[in-house]
């Protein structure tokens, strides 16, 4: 077997290729290269798919969460909880703008954030919940948004790793990732199950009046040109990115089937093995399998990323270090927190190929030889 990718977006691309060139082609030639009507027409197809009022187009998913933050007035001082098992970028821009992280266990089936562990994180200083939907799934919104309305604390989902995904109510209503709190966030990184060809991201709101706040903030602070209210930052999705995931937008739900299909395989293939322990999906949401991620029992993983690796196999560890004990964190002292199943996670964790792409051939190789290696 040749040498496997964690990600193949270059099949992916050469399915839909005529399309693309196209696109980007038309882009090129009418020169409106920032803010043309590409970026507007996705920004509309994108509100409607996820059933929001407003999409609010930007440079990246690192953006869209810090534009949140600014546009909600957070200031120096007020406290975020998030979870610290996530990406960085949730966790680097609470403290880029001198507030306060928080950080709340997840629990070991979902990845996501434990609704207790939350609880006790409150304070008076809370003033933002950020629940991160890792992997592909759905936080327990329900119970969370009980909680937050208690304490009248708003949440900025970050939705980088689910755009796809929903969530189901105990009433059965059914929403989409993202447009449950006040604010929702994505990325469209190219390995992202909505993916560009280079950077991008994207801010949602149903409130009127959040929206033209994080306008004005992802805009130099400006409403009117030249006419500067407040300090903003300069964040914007170009044009060429959004005519491609204005056409990739179309494909989103059947690339998120493709994905489902390949974590079927990989469950089949694994469930009975003692050694692991495969993604467990939680009834109340839809996984859309950003990453497939194993947990391994009483396997050295190393030495298995290794045996991988020779195999033409890769695989990731998504994260080796939890955001709590980074050095970046340092001054705010969180290293020492007690956050048991973060840790416990962190070290038995483990991520597969999972992409649009992958043929049963490769799978029944990426799952044969991983159970022969550890065997
Ligand atoms: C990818 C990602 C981001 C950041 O997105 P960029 O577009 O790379 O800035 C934020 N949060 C999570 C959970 C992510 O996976």
């Amino acid at each position: 077997m040749q040498q496997l990718q964690m990600v193949d977006l270059k099949r992916q691309y050469h399915k839909i290729k005529s399309e693309i060139d196209t696109a980007v082609l038309n882009v090129i030639e009418s020169t409106a290269f920032i803010n043309g009507p590409e970026v507007n027409h996705f920004a509309t197809e994108l509100a409607t798919y996820l059933g929001v009022k407003h999409v609010i187009p930007c440079a990246n998913g690192t953006d869209a969460l810090q534009i949140s933050l600014m546009a909600l007035g957070l200031k120096p001082g007020d406290e975020v909880i998030t979870a610290s098992y996530t990406y960085i970028a949730t966790v680097e821009v609470v403290a880029l703008l001198r507030l306060t992280p928080v950080f709340a266990d997840v629990d070991a089936d979902t990845f996501t954030m434990n609704i207790d562990s939350v609880r006790k994180a409150i304070t008076p200083k809370t003033k933002a919940i950020i629940p991160v939907h890792l992997y592909g799934q759905a936080v327990n919104m329900e119970p969370l948004m009980a909680l937050a309305n208690e304490h009248n604390i708003p949440l900025i989902e970050d939705n980088a790793q689910a755009i796809g995904s929903a969530y189901t109510f105990s009433d059965g209503t059914v929403k989409r990732t993202g447009s449950m709190g006040i604010i929702g966030c994505t990325s469209f990184f190219p390995s992202k199950n909505l993916g560009g060809y280079g950077d991008g991201g994207a801010i949602f709101t149903n409130d009127d009046e959040l929206a033209t706040t994080l306008r004005m903030v992802a805009n130099h602070g400006q409403n009117k040109r030249y006419y500067h209210e407040m300090v903003g930052c300069n964040s914007r999705l170009d044009s060429i990115q959004a005519a491609i995931l204005r056409i990739k937008l179309r494909h989103l739900d059947a690339y998120c089937d493709a994905r489902r299909a390949a974590a079927d395989y990989y469950d089949n293939a694994f469930k009975n093995n003692p050694k692991i322990v495969v993604p467990y999906r939680a009834p109340y949401t839809h996984h859309v399998f950003h990453q497939y991620t194993l947990q391994m029992k009483g396997v050295d993983r190393d030495a298995l990323q290794l045996k991988l690796a020779e195999r033409n196999i890769p695989s990731m560890i998504y994260y080796p270090v939890p955001c709590h004990k980074q050095n970046m964190l340092k001054e705010y002292g969180t290293a020492s927190l007690h956050l048991p199943v973060t840790d416990m996670l962190q070290d038995c964790v483990i991520s597969l190929p999972i992409h649009t792409e992958l043929t049963e051939e490769e799978l029944s190789y990426i799952t044969t030889n991983l159970l022969e290696i550890i065997s």
